[in-house]
């Protein structure tokens, strides 16, 4: 129908669009194509910030960074079956780690897609993504919208934060409805992540149970962060003098420079301690799952966690504090008067000790003046310039070397502003990260990387030049995953399975798109072009030229690489 009426009509982008503002939602990122091209323009024509991606797994990870930063889910536009399908491992990726996300989907026509007819990129998608996320759900009716959507940000946003599929099948996108009842079924979420405070009795056995420990320790897990608790958790550990040891996205919950850091002598803080409290980390693979030679024979824990089904999952738990950590640390604080407790000093010396001991070795390592450089001396040179900018500056590190010594040579001195590899240790996800940490806070980014990490998700450093992100990359090539060729057994002349190209220039991938490029080979020039390229706030690359023989194979890790039993390498 045309004419006067037609401003009367709303349909289902439009309809959408308008339900996720209303709902907060301000980024969309995503790659358009059939059949949601049009849905993508409407939003940006109504004020969503829309951000074309070059690979879905990328746009799903530029969401979550945003999720994760801002505490709100945004949102990853995909188009049907193999976008949908790229957009996947991230998907879960996110919802391991506890990062809200909202994926849209388009998809073909339903009847269709149900009957096998052979569709054009027919795929029932919200059963394949059950698997993938908290909640895979289909808008079949234009007028639940503000259902689909209301649902989506309480299972995003509550309890232990994850990702939600919504599929969006073209027969939906075509759906019109009028304005007058658009208007009328028009609702937003409400409190989607509600406070949730755990027992009072829990609070009460857990420091009764700290009042009794001897030598203890809090581990800072990226709950805390996800939580925004910083203030409470630091408020903590001023009146109580514990120890914490932060995990690798919960530092600068409390500051890494804070002398009751035990990051650098993690063993000697987790083998010693006797009563744990965990705030926001999963007794997982990292921390050796409670068990064995990692920690004290006699170790009590206490563990706070959103998600009740995380407790006892791996060992006894003495106090488990259900409840979200921000509720739990004021609890906590607030009852200190009842039970006082104060970190003995002769643990605290014990502690330090061990850590003055440590530091001495890292630095002689650090400052080494060998060429061409190890991550050490190349890592040492981009702390200088990460010191001067770190309120304004989001760290986004990836790859194996890269990854283990990022983490340790780089202080964060605020909360959630390092994103990693996160709970599996995967690579390909910085890039992204980097581009939803830019432009949901608008401050720079320095992306740090291994030559492998970066193959994943490179081309999105094209994104960084269209929409001019004040992004500065760096990858540290040594000229293969984990490090260069040194043992190939094969006799055929090809490379080994773990050999990159050495002899590269990574930094042009960059310059083909407008961004400045720089080629660094000795610290000096590592801390004077990083500096110029953060300072610019532009999209730029350092391309830093590392030895082939730095770095070990599987990083720190290697210990879960089984070794091949007949005929040792
Ligand atoms: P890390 O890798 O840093 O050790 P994990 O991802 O293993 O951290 O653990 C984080 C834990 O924090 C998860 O079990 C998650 O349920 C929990 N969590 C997330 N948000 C909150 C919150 N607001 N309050 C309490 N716990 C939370
Ligand atoms: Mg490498």
């Amino acid at each position: 129908r045309q004419g006067a009426d037609d401003r009367k009509v709303t349909d289902a982008p439009h309809y959408l669009a308008r339900v996720l503002m209303a709902n907060g939602i301000r980024n969309m990122y995503g790659v358009v194509g059939i059949p949601v091209t049009d849905f993508a323009r409407i939003a940006q024509g109504m004020g969503m910030r829309f951000v074309g991606m070059r690979h879905e797994e990328d746009a799903v990870n530029a969401a979550a960074a945003d999720g994760f930063i801002t505490g709100r889910p945004a949102v990853t536009l995909t188009v049907s079956a193999p976008g949908f399908l790229n957009g996947l491992p991230a998907l879960l990726e996110a919802t391991v780690n506890g990062y809200p996300v909202i994926m849209i989907g388009g998809s073909s026509t339903r009847h269709v897609v149900d009957l096998e007819e052979g569709e054009y990129e027919g795929l029932d998608q919200m059963n394949y993504a059950k698997q993938f996320c908290k909640a895979s759900l289909r808008i079949d009716r234009i007028e639940d919208i503000p259902l689909a959507v209301a649902r989506a940000m309480h299972i995003a946003s509550s309890g232990r934060p994850g990702a939600v599929y919504i599929d969006f099948p073209d027969d939906t996108v075509a759906q019109t409805l009028s304005q007058s009842e658009a208007d009328r079924l028009m609702w937003t979420a409400t409190d989607p992540a509600p406070a949730m405070v755990p027992a009072r009795e829990s609070i009460d056995a857990a420091l009764a149970l700290l009042q009794q420990a001897e030598r203890p320790l809090m581990v800072i897990g990226k709950g805390a962060a996800i939580a925004r608790a910083e203030e409470e958790i630091r408020e903590f550990v001023k009146k109580t003098d514990i120890p914490f040891q932060p995990m690798s996205m919960a530092k600068g919950v409390v500051p890494d420079t804070d002398p009751h850091s035990t990051a650098s002598c993690r063993s000697t803080a987790l083998r010693n301690a006797d009563v744990v409290l965990l705030v926001g980390a999963r007794l997982n693979w990292m921390l050796s799952f409670g068990q064995g030679k990692t920690w004290n024979e006699h170790v009590k824990f206490i563990q706070i966690d959103i998600n009740p089904e995380e407790i006892e999952n791996t060992r006894s738990i003495d106090v488990p504090i259900v409840g979200d950590i921000r509720s739990a640390m004021t609890l906590l604080n607030g009852s200190l008067e009842e039970y006082p407790f104060k970190a003995d000093e002769t643990w605290l010396n014990v502690l330090k000790e061990a850590s003055a001991k440590n530091v001495a070795k890292f630095e002689t390592r650090e400052q080494s003046d060998q060429l061409p450089m190890s991550h050490f001396n190349a890592l040492r040179a981009i702390k200088k310039v990460y010191n001067k900018h770190h309120e304004d500056l989001i760290l986004t590190n990836e790859g194996a070397n890269s990854l283990d010594d990022c983490r340790n040579i780089i202080d964060m001195l605020e909360p959630r502003h390092r994103l990693d590899c996160g709970t599996w240790g995967v690579m390909g996800c910085g890039t992204g990260y980097a581009i939803g940490a830019a432009l949901s806070t608008g401050k720079k980014v320095l992306y740090i990387g291994g030559d492998s990490a970066f193959g994943f998700d490179g081309m999105e450093v094209e994104v960084a030049c269209r929409y001019q992100l004040p992004i500065t990359f760096v990858v540290l090539n040594n000229g293969g995953i984990y490090r260069g060729d040194f043992e190939n057994l094969g006799a055929d002349g090809d490379p080994s399975p773990l050999t990159l190209t050495y002899n590269a220039h990574y930094e042009k991938v960059l310059e083909a798109f407008g961004g400045k490029g720089y080629y660094a080979t000795t610290p000096e020039e590592v801390e004077r072009m990083v500096g110029e390229a953060v300072e610019s706030g532009k999209p730029s690359f350092v391309h830093v030229q590392i030895a082939q023989y730095a770095g070990k194979e599987s990083g720190n890790i290697g210990a879960l690489n089984p070794k091949p039993v007949v005929g040792a390498l």
